[in-house]
Formats: structure tokens, sequence, C-alpha cells
């Protein structure tokens, strides 16, 4: 049984200092949606800052002093390593406070910590990315990566899902993937008056194209019911499972596999995942309390 572990992780920092948050300080704060914002950092160190590198999929643990820490994803562009986007719902302790930074204030940032979309392994093949509400995120930087390398691709298609049209985060990009020939595909669990697109869950949206199972791969993030239907309309579809790729939430402490807080079966998620290939995971994925 393989995962993505090790073998892909930067060797950028040491073990040592994934321990230690290294300083940075909020360069931009965008709001997106109601109790939701995009964090933007930079290492106060430029050294740091340059030598800093993550792969699309990986989350940085995110520390605000006097609160604690959180695990985060990166949602921006790998290539462009100038400021990094963290996007936080504001649910509890740490991610309430995040909601109060201002610019300049500090953040301490470890990571990047875990396994990573295989995006370079799936060139030439059909992708389809599968998303719901804060699933997004985590797969943005495949998408960044796919616009930089379109031609190495076959059909992509994003399957995004929120509960209503206000949920809908990163809206105002949606014209510049489609451009890119990025079929984006949208559905809301529940309309309003505004709008005029699909009802209904992720899943459902694989009713809408066909797949050619030899050459296509999946990657999906967001509740794990909603994981739980692209898996299955991905095998429906003889999509095999060493080619369905699923990332995984798990509650965080030290985010380097010393804890055993995030322990999903033999793995931990935090360095055997979050991204695992569904064939991994299938036998855990499936039984409460794992
Ligand atoms: C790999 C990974 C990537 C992630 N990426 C992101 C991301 O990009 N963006 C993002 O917003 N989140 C992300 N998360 C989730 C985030 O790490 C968690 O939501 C984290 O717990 C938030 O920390 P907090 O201190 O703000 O919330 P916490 O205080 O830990 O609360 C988290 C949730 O638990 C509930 N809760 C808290 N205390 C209790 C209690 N006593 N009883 C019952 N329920 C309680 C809260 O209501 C809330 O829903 C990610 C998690 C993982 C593992």
């Amino acid at each position: 049984m393989t995962t993505l572990a090790a073998a892909n992780r930067p060797a950028a920092v040491s073990a040592e200092e994934l321990l230690a948050p290294r300083w940075a300080e909020v360069a931009e704060f965008q709001p997106e949606i109601e109790n939701l914002a995009t964090i933007w950092l930079r290492f106060k160190d430029p050294a740091l800052g340059k030598a800093y590198t993550f792969q699309p999929g990986q989350f940085n643990m995110l520390y605000l002093p006097g609160y604690g820490e959180a695990a985060i994803s990166i949602c921006s562009d790998a290539e462009k390593r100038d400021v990094i986007g963290h996007t936080v719902r504001f649910v509890g302790n740490v991610t309430r406070a995040v909601s109060r930074l201002k610019i300049g204030d500090p953040v301490g940032v470890r990571g990047p910590f875990g396994t990573h979309w295989p995006i370079e392994q799936l060139e030439g093949k059909d992708i389809i990315l599968a998303a719901g509400g804060i699933g997004l995120p985590p797969l943005r930087p495949v998408i960044y990566h796919i616009l930089r390398n379109r031609a190495k691709y076959g059909k992509v298609i994003l399957l995004y899902g929120a509960r209503t049209p206000a949920d809908l985060l990163y809206t105002t990009q949606f014209e510049e993937w489609r451009k890119a020939d990025i079929d984006v595909q949208i559905t809301v669990d529940r309309a309003d008056d505004t709008w005029k697109g699909q009802v209904g869950v992720v899943s459902m949206l694989f009713y809408h194209f066909r797949l050619d199972p030899a050459k296509t791969a999946v990657m999906t993030c967001g509740p794990e019911i909603m994981i739980r239907f692209v898996v299955f309309e991905a095998l429906a579809r003889r999509v095999p499972t060493e080619r369905i790729y699923v990332s995984l939430e798990r509650n965080m402490k030290c985010g380097q596999g010393s804890c055993g807080h995030c322990q999903l079966g033999p793995f931990f998620v935090c360095k055997d995942g979050p991204v695992f290939p569904f064939s991994a995971i299938e036998p855990y994925f499936n039984v409460e309390e794992f």
C-alpha cells in the first residue's frame, strides 16, 4: 500500500524547524464571503520567504499568539510565493482571531506540511476536480498549475458546489478559468432568486458529462459525505481507485506525525495525507471511528 508521503515532501526545512513557527505578517486581508476571508502572508525574513516552497494541496499550521494554531490549506499559486494565501472560515478559537487580523499583524507559520495532489504525475490525463464549500481552496493551486501548463492536460472539469449562491468562493475567477478551457460546473444546494444555474449536490454533476476511465483522474476535497458520493460516482464510471485522490481533514496538533491526533488507521493524516489515493484509505474511510 503506498501513499504520497515523505518522497513528495519538500526538503526546504528540517524536522526541528517544523516545530517552531516562523514569523510572517498579514500583507492583505481579502474578505471572500460571510465568515470567510483570504489572508495573504509575507514572511518577515525575506530570505525565508525566498526559501519557502510548497506543493498544491499542502497546508500550514497558522499560529496566533494567545489563541493557538489551526491547520489551514495553502490556496495560492505555488509559483508565486511573495505572499502566501490561506482562505479561512471563522469557526472557532483560532480562526475567529484570524477574522480580527489587520495588515501588518504577526502570524506564526509552521509548514508546509503533508502530501500534495500528484498533478505532475497526471500530465496527459483528463482531470476532474470536485470540491464542496471550503474544499475549493486546497484545489485552487492545482487550477493555477493547470492554467500555467494547460497543454499538458486533456479535458479539465471543475465540479464545485456550495450550500447557497452566497456561499460560493472565488466566483470572480470562474470566467478566467473557463477562458483557459476549464469546464467550470457549479451547483448549489439551495437556490435564491438570482440563481440561474444547477441546483443539487456536487456528485450529481457527474451526470452532465461523459468521462473516459482509462485516462481520467479525480481529485476531491470537501465535506466527507460529499467525498463519499464523488468517489461513488467515479467508481461507478470505472475510474480506478489509484487515480481517485481525496484530501481529508482531521483534528491536528503537531502537523508532522508526532502526536497522533489525526490518526486514520495506520496513517497520520498530517504527514501521510491530507491527500491520499483512495486505494490507500478505502478500508478505513468507510469505517466509523477511524
Ligand atoms: C489539512 C487541513 C486543512 C485545512 N484547511 C483549512 C482551510 O483551508 N480553511 C479553513 O478554514 N479550515 C481548514 N481546516 C480546518 C481547520 O483546521 C479547523 O476548522 C480548525 O479546528 C479551526 O481552528 P479553530 O481554533 O478556529 O477552531 P476550533 O476551536 O478547533 O473549532 C473547530 C470546530 O469545532 C467546533 N468546536 C469547537 N469547540 C467545540 C466543543 N467544545 N464542542 C463541540 N464543537 C466544538 C467549532 O464550533 C468549530 O466548528 C483544515 C484542516 C485540516 C486538517
